[in-house]
């Protein structure tokens, strides 16, 4: 059977995950459904299980563009993943969890939205097509265990460690295996070399753009293109009503980034780093 080495560098991105066995067969996703600091412990768990059960990467996802352009990359740097367990509680407000399943069905349009997702802002607007195509050809099968919004019973699977055990088991199978509807097992790599792409690595400067010779424009070209890398939540934590409002306070410099405290967490690292790239004079 087919197995290869990840990419140099993988996992590219940085974000809410753990790393387990590089060749194993599966990655388990836990959507993230809250955006308070304090992560809900039953999420925190499922995430461990999926890892210690022998998944190659076991994270949290959770929204609808930038969170699953991230994990795009990541299994695309590892040819051994072919299948992705779906858990956790929908977001209500972000619909990662459909919007992920919508991609793996329908892909994107010409406008790089997910067909099909009814998210708020289902973009990937980061990643090359051919990065979006390829993860749609290596991962075969999204086992969907996906629970509705506010669930609170943890013996349903999406919820359930031992259920989650139990697919991230099967995936590894040497055998076709029966796991709930789905017919799983290791079906080996996918016969394509690793791609190593990072999202910030293909940031332009902001003085490299086009408009950048126009002050109005520029700001609000640099403010567009800061917003690509904010949580987009629109909670109005930084005391503005929009994403896109504190990107062009801050293209503009009247806001700085401490006041979006989502910025400050682990999963957003990679993008304040972006961000400060960014916005450097
Ligand atoms: S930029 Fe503002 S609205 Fe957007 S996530 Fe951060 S705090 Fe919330």
């Amino acid at each position: 059977m087919l197995k290869v080495k990840p990419a140099e560098g993988y996992p590219p991105e940085e974000g809410r995950y753990v790393r387990g066995n590089d060749y194993s067969p599966v990655a388990v996703c836990v959507i993230l459904d809250t955006f308070d600091f304090a992560i809900p412990k039953e999420l925190n768990e499922l995430v461990m299980v999926g890892v210690d059960s022998g998944a190659a990467l076991s994270g949290m996802l959770q929204t609808e563009n930038i969170g699953i352009e991230k994990i795009i990359c990541n299994i695309a740097a590892n040819p051994n993943i072919r299948y992705m367990v779906l858990c956790g509680r929908e977001s209500a407000g972000h619909l990662p969890g459909e919007a992920l399943l919508a991609l793996k069905q329908n892909g994107i349009d010409e406008s790089r939205r997910i067909i099909g997702s009814t998210a708020l802002t289902p973009f990937l607007s980061n990643i090359p097509v051919g990065l979006v195509q390829r993860f749609n050809h290596q991962i075969v099968t999204i086992i969907n265990l996906l629970c509705k919004p506010g669930e609170t019973d943890t013996t349903v699977p999406g919820l359930n460690p031992k259920v989650i055990e139990q697919a991230v088991r099967a995936c590894y199978q040497e055998e076709p295996t029966r796991f709930m509807d789905y017919t799983v097992y290791d079906i080996g790599a996918y016969p394509e070399p690793p791609i190593y792409h990072k999202i910030t690595a293909k940031l332009e400067q902001p003085q490299a753009h086009p408009e950048a010779t126009q002050p109005g424009k520029a700001k609000m070209g640099l403010g567009l293109m800061l917003h690509k890398f904010l949580p987009q939540t629109d909670c109005q934590k930084c005391g503005k009503r929009t994403c896109l409002a504190f990107a062009i306070d801050l293209a503009k410099g009247k806001a700085k980034l401490d006041n979006c405290p989502y910025l400050s967490e682990p999963e957003f690292a990679e993008n304040r780093r972006a961000l400060s790239k960014l916005l450097e004079p």
